[in-house]
């Protein structure tokens, strides 16, 4: 049988190189894709994956991708959007710069729907889209203070999400967001809760298709969370 497709955006470390090796580990045929050339090539070569340059926040490195993908492998089975960027964390949302709002929309949000619209053809039916999101993201349950800025643009990849899973429907490709929890990586600190680990299951869960043909759902811990 011909190995499944599966590429992962911020996939050099942190939570996106964790589900990297783990797709790879389950025999996936994996995609590392990472804005730095040389930090891309170097932990690809640890789990034996593929690497790619991506900079989420540019459409034009987004294109390039998508076009080399379609030529390389002809489709995908799994997109995971996980490249993040937490910026200006401890300021409120009236004292966060143009810059930081600019780049955190651009890579949090407007990253992972370019990359979906962009891999569109891409997708094979049955296709997996997880989205690496945030319970900061979430307005109905357990609104906090903490980053607003990092806070609303988990809260707009929530409603992309949903959206993109309705567009998605008649193709057959399910889109979900996940919570991974506190993680202890370089965004989540070394004081985080949860290892590594902990933090990818339920991403690898979904991309593995394990949850079934669910789409348009937000998890954590392998569970529905409310948006
Ligand atoms: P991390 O260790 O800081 O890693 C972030 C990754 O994203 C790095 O590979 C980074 O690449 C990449 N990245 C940032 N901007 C990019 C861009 N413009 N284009 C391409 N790649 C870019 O963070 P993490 O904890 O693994 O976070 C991964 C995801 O989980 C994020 O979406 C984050 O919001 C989410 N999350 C994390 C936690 C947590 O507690 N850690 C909790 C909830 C959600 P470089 O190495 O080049 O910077």
């Amino acid at each position: 049988m011909e190995k499944k497709i599966a590429l992962v955006t911020g996939a050099n470390r942190g939570i996106g190189f964790e589900v990297a090796r783990q797709l790879a580990a389950a025999d996936f045929h994996v995609i590392l894709a990472a804005r730095d050339k040389t930090k891309g090539k170097e932990a690809a070569r640890k789990i034996q994956a593929d690497d790619m340059v991506l900079d989420v926040t540019s459409y034009e490195s987004i294109a390039n991708l998508a076009k080399e993908v379609k030529n390389k492998y002809g489709g995908l089975d799994v997109l995971v959007n996980n490249a993040g960027v937490m910026m200006g964390e401890s300021k409120k949302m009236t004292q966060v710069t143009k810059e930081e709002i600019e780049q955190s929309v651009c890579t949090n949000a407007l990253g992972p729907l370019f990359m979906t619209n962009a891999l569109l053809d891409s997708l094979n039916p049955h296709a997996q889209v997880v989205m690496v999101s945030s319970g900061f993201g979430e307005m109905c349950v357990g609104f906090s203070s903490y980053a607003p800025l990092y806070s609303a643009t988990k809260t707009f990849l929530n409603a992309i999400t949903r959206h993109l899973a309705q567009a998605l429907q008649s193709k057959s490709v399910y889109v979900n967001a996940v919570c991974p929890g506190w993680v202890r990586t370089d965004m989540g600190g070394k004081h985080a809760s949860r290892s590594v680990k902990k933090g990818t299951e339920t991403i690898v869960w979904l991309a593995k298709g394990k949850a079934g043909d669910v789409s348009g759902k937000f998890f954590r811990d392998q569970k529905e969370i409310s948006w």
